[in-house]
């Protein structure tokens, strides 16, 4: 099997003290490039995408052309739901061959949330998808999701511990002071918190957010039991300012053959960079 839940994946990470990164990607350019590339570095991969990637790229183009990759290349990776909200939306994605689901209540209500994670987690634990879902709030934005930074509320350790055990989830994404997107201040993380979280509960942590994070704060997220690390806005601004350079330099150029090429060698840069932050290269 080459597609794959992420829970192994997780597990091992955790045994071995470093992070899976999470991809998201967008299109075809972005898939070849994170498989390609973790491929030649042997590290563990997952490809993800939010509600709004299925719909822009198509559910079914984004399994078949990872699964074709995933073949090409001989590197087995998860394709993994990043803040999908709708169980019915997933359950469909479920039945389409995906083995990786994030579900997101973190704006619900502490018990609403439990109600719809463990719904999901039920409906996926019978084929064998692990789930992540999310206690807290992160700052930034994420497709549609917007989150004031003030309003954001990071995640409780003792809460943490009810999640898990009344859920029954795989992973846990934690919210400590990251945020999606880019960060207009070095951000500030709640290192402490992330500690006790790890010492409340015995499931992988997921940190969202991780784009524009330096080097050593990711280290030291993975050191205190990050296992999964998310990477969005890091890779689609490479991909962009590369392509506008290329214009800028070539206003007439028309050829996707021709200006992809140096977009795809910068988001190649930025996947060697989350390998290298991460510590999992050589992990397959
Ligand atoms: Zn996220």
């Amino acid at each position: 099997m080459f597609v794959i839940s992420t829970k192994a994946m997780l597990q091992k990470a955790q045994r071995g003290g470093y992070a899976v990164p999470a991809f998201n990607i967008h299109n075809l350019e972005t898939l070849q490039v994170v498989v390609e590339t973790a491929a030649e570095l042997r590290s563990p991969l997952i490809v993800a995408g939010t509600p709004g990637t299925f719909s822009y790229a198509g559910q079914d183009n984004i399994v078949a052309i990872a699964g074709a990759l995933a073949h090409q290349y001989n590197q087995p990776l998860a394709i993994h739901l990043d803040h999908h909200e709708k169980t019915a939306d997933i359950e469909a994605k479920v039945n389409a061959g995906i083995r990786s689901v994030m579900i997101d209540g973190s704006h619900l209500p502490f018990d609403e949330n439990v109600a719809l994670v463990k719904q999901v987690v039920d409906y996926c634990h019978r084929y064998d998808v692990s789930v992540e879902a999310e206690l807290g709030r992160l700052g930034g934005q994420e497709d549609d999701l917007v989150v004031e930074g003030k309003d954001a509320l990071y995640t409780h350790p003792q809460q943490a511990l009810e999640f898990v055990e009344r859920t029954g989830i795989d992973s846990l994404a934690v919210a400590i002071g990251t945020a999606h997107g880019l960060y207009s201040a070095e951000p500030k993380l709640d290192f402490e918190r992330l500690a006790e979280i790890r010492a409340a509960v015995t499931v992988p942590l997921v940190l969202h957010g991780a784009s524009g994070l330096p080097t050593h704060d990711i280290r030291r997220a993975i050191a205190l039991g990050v296992c999964k690390v998310n990477v969005a806005t890091e890779l689609k601004m490479a991909f962009s300012d590369a392509l506008k350079a290329y214009f800028l330099a070539n206003p007439d150029a028309s050829d996707p053959r021709h200006y992809m090429v140096p977009a795809k060698a910068a988001m190649k840069e930025v996947v060697k960079k989350v390998i290298a932050d991460c510590g999992c290269e050589g992990k397959l």
